[in-house]
């Protein structure tokens, strides 16, 4: 999907997902990059993603220097956007939330793992960034700069998830409708873990499986996720590109 009007509507449908479904709150962020120019991405003005609108969508240069209009005050933890897409030339969409089940990971040091089929797009190796190591123990936590950005993209490396100390976490993804649906799997998947440690040891994914249900997510698994979340927000459904032969994998159930 290229038509950049559709495409916008489809970040503001995002939006409205990842708040409905318990990722992001009254804060976090869900951006794209731009279709037609890899050096911009898009991304809402500081606003509650639960009722961000069409009008509020922003775009920005990798820096996260405003390109066009300015329909409000942009996010101050946009760097972390540009940061990655800078990164991670293969990356069009990421995600910044402060999952609730996810926070208890970032300030424990037990390791979150998938547990769940759905949810091994996470990984098996899933770090934990922690802005004190490299800018000290006076900031407010948040990514209000480029160097912090980078220092971040830098510590995800080439995997679809990063945890953030005491904070939340930076989710990324091929496309928008991975992001989201990576998003919403770990958030499930933080919640199960904290339900299954309370009852014995728990038998988790091991890296083979992971590996194979990853390699085997394919379009028809976003489609049919998004279709129904889109559902629940009261959002219109419209369909992605995906071929029905290729688009069929393992984890489609
Ligand atoms: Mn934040």
């Amino acid at each position: 999907m290229t038509d950049i009007a559709s495409v916008r509507e489809e970040l503001v449908t995002a939006n409205r997902i990842l708040a409905n479904e318990n990722v992001l709150d009254s804060f976090g962020h869900v951006s794209m990059r731009h279709p037609h120019d890899p050096g911009h991405f898009l991304l809402s003005r500081a606003r509650a993603p639960e009722v961000i609108e069409l009008g509020d969508i922003m775009e920005f240069e990798l820096t996260g220097d405003i390109v066009g209009a300015e329909p409000g005050k942009p996010y101050s933890e946009r760097f972390i956007h540009g940061a990655i897409y800078e990164a991670r030339p293969e990356v069009m969409s990421v995600v910044h939330n402060h999952s609730p089940s996810v926070i208890p990971f970032s300030v424990t040091g037990r390791q979150m793992r998938p547990l769940m089929h759905m949810c091994a797009p996470i990984g098996g190796d899933i770090p934990n960034w922690d802005i004190r190591t490299k800018f000290g123990d006076c900031t407010n936590l948040l990514v209000t700069n480029m160097a912090m950005g980078r220092d971040l993209a830098a510590h995800l490396g080439g995997r679809n998830v990063s945890l953030m100390r005491g904070h939340g976490s930076v989710v990324v993804g091929r496309s928008l409708r991975e992001a989201v649906f990576t998003s919403v799997y770990m958030e499930l998947n933080a919640d199960m873990q904290i339900k299954a440690q309370t009852m014995g040891k728990i038998n988790f994914l091991s890296d083979g499986e992971i590996e194979a249900i990853t390699a085997g997510r394919k379009g028809f698994t976003f489609e049919r996720g998004w279709e129904n979340w889109c559902n629940r927000v009261g959002r219109p459904y419209l369909p992605g590109e995906w071929d029905i032969g290729e688009g069929y994998s393992q984890t489609d159930r």
